[in-house]
């Protein structure tokens, strides 16, 4: 799909432009050639009766002016959180697959609203739990991976010029039990759904206007970038830009979708998350993400024998907990430490793994450290320009704060320091990199796609306006 979405987003703008621009360039407006849209409400958006009939009016519009548009939905903001407490009460280590039964009901609960919303406005519409619409993944309740969309239903809804609403966050698995894609799983299950029925974009509607250089409610100045490639989108997400959830943008890259984070309380132009145009000129640095749902683990005192990394970490692997920066020290005395950080949430879960690893090979000490927070720096650029590592750990020193822990990938740097130093930390290094004044050449360069759409005043893909 990418080709044929890509060009039509490339080439009309400039077409209407000459069509219609005759003199009068302030008049010119996008003209409405989006046959088939996915639009993602994230909770934010749909926390509230009023929201979600705002939402609804946004897309009952969008529909007027003669889109197909199938809607992904998430639970009403803050109620996927208060399904997780409540089960908390019930165990603290709730039956994975029980966890999906019931966390699946938050999303269920929103497209039935929005469903009929959309119905009262006089416009038809259908929701589609998951499962219905053909969301198949993996087994792995909590953090499953979609394998297949059979998007029979939801595209016959859409011949049918009935608006299709999908429940996100959620499918079915091969073996037809109920499934979770992980925290922020609706932006994967729009992404796949676009994929699936060849939409010319997917359009991400949250609380912020975009994707900015650091997240704007920790550094307020940070600025809104108009074009992340899925390359830097992937490495941003990955560090804890939860703007849009890691797999998401893996099957955006993957199947090559045009993704747009922008707004749903406003119509301005937002984010476009595309392909990396080597025409763009580029700024070194895109962007800070920091986390702080990591904890990390020291494994003190392992004998150093041959084999002992895998020893240690193939059990956490069985139990399919995500481990990350891994650091092995010197071996003094014939013995070496380990240290590396996992998610939080599964820390229940991997304690009594890590006590039996930690007996298996002779370990003297396992801590568990949970105060810990990750702060990058992505940026294309630093594959070119040395030195962006010594100028992030000057920032950090100069504020006074230690690293513990530092890894790096090609256009990436990244330093667990203590938790309550991460905001001071985020903002250090967005004010060492001037990312705030930072100009990024490649958002005016004419070639790339939101240049161009910005060259005809767009009113977004759907053609509103605000
Ligand atoms: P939704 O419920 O719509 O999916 P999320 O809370 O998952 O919304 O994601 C949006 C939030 O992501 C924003 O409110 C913002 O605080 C946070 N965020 C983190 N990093 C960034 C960033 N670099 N740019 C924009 N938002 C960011
Ligand atoms: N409701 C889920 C969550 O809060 C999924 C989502 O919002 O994308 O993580
Ligand atoms: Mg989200």
């Amino acid at each position: 799909m990418r080709s044929a979405a890509a060009a039509r987003w490339e080439l009309e703008p400039l077409q209407h432009l000459l069509l219609l621009n005759a003199g009068r360039p302030a008049q010119v407006h996008y003209v409405e050639r989006v046959a088939l849209v996915v639009q993602k409400y994230g909770g934010t958006s749909v926390g509230d009766a009023e929201r979600i009939k705002r939402v609804a009016e946004r897309v009952v519009a969008a529909a007027r002016r003669g889109s197909k548009v199938c809607v992904v939905v998430s639970a009403m903001g803050g109620s996927t959180d208060e399904l997780v407490a409540l089960a908390n009460q019930i165990t603290p280590a709730p039956h994975r697959r029980e966890m999906d039964m019931l966390l699946t009901a938050g999303e269920r609960i929103s497209m039935a609203l929005l469903s009929m919303a959309i119905i009262d406005l006089g416009h038809e519409a259908v929701s589609f739990t998951g499962s219905q619409a053909g969301i198949v993944t993996d087994t792995s309740h909590g953090k499953a991976r979609i394998v297949e969309v059979k998007a029979k239903r939801v595209r016959e809804a859409l011949d049918d010029d009935k608006i299709a609403i999908v429940a996100g966050f959620q499918g079915v698995s091969t073996s037809f039990d109920v499934t979770t894609l992980g925290r922020g799983g609706s932006d994967t299950t729009a992404v796949a759904l676009a994929a699936a029925l060849g939409a010319d974009v997917c359009e991400i509607y949250t609380d912020v206007d975009g994707v900015y250089t650091a997240d704007p409610r920790l550094v307020p100045h940070a600025r809104k970038l108009h074009a992340v490639s899925y390359e830097e989108m992937l490495e941003l997400a990955a560090s804890g830009a939860r703007v849009l959830m890691l797999r998401s943008v893996e099957y955006a890259r993957n199947y090559g979708v045009l993704v747009h984070v922008r707004s749903s309380f406003g119509y301005e132009e937002g984010t476009w998350i595309t392909e990396e145009d080597e025409r763009m000129e580029r700024a070194i640095i895109s962007g800070i993400a920091h986390d702080t749902s990591e904890a990390k683990i020291t494994m003190r005192g392992v004998p150093d024998t041959r084999g002992a990394a895998a020893r240690v970490f193939r059990p956490l692997a069985d139990e399919d907990i995500n481990i990350d920066m891994i650091v092995q020290t010197a071996a003094s005395g014939g013995r070496t430490d380990f240290s590396f950080t996992l998610p939080e949430v599964d820390l229940a879960r991997a304690q009594p793994v890590l006590g039996a690893i930690a007996r298996s090979v002779g370990a003297e000490e396992v801590a568990t450290d949970a105060d810990i927070a990750k702060v990058s720096l992505v940026g294309a650029g630093m594959k070119t320009h040395p030195g962006v590592a010594a100028d992030m750990f000057d920032a950090l020193s100069e504020a006074g704060i230690d690293i513990e822990i530092v890894s790096t990938s090609s256009i990436r740097i990244c330093c667990v320091v203590r938790a309550s130093d991460v905001d001071k930390a985020v903002r250090t290094i967005h004010d060492k990199f001037s990312l705030p004044q930072e100009a990024v050449v490649r958002e005016e360069h004419p070639a790339t796609v939101s240049g161009q759409l910005r060259a005809v005043r767009a009113h977004g893909p759907s053609g509103e306006r605000a």
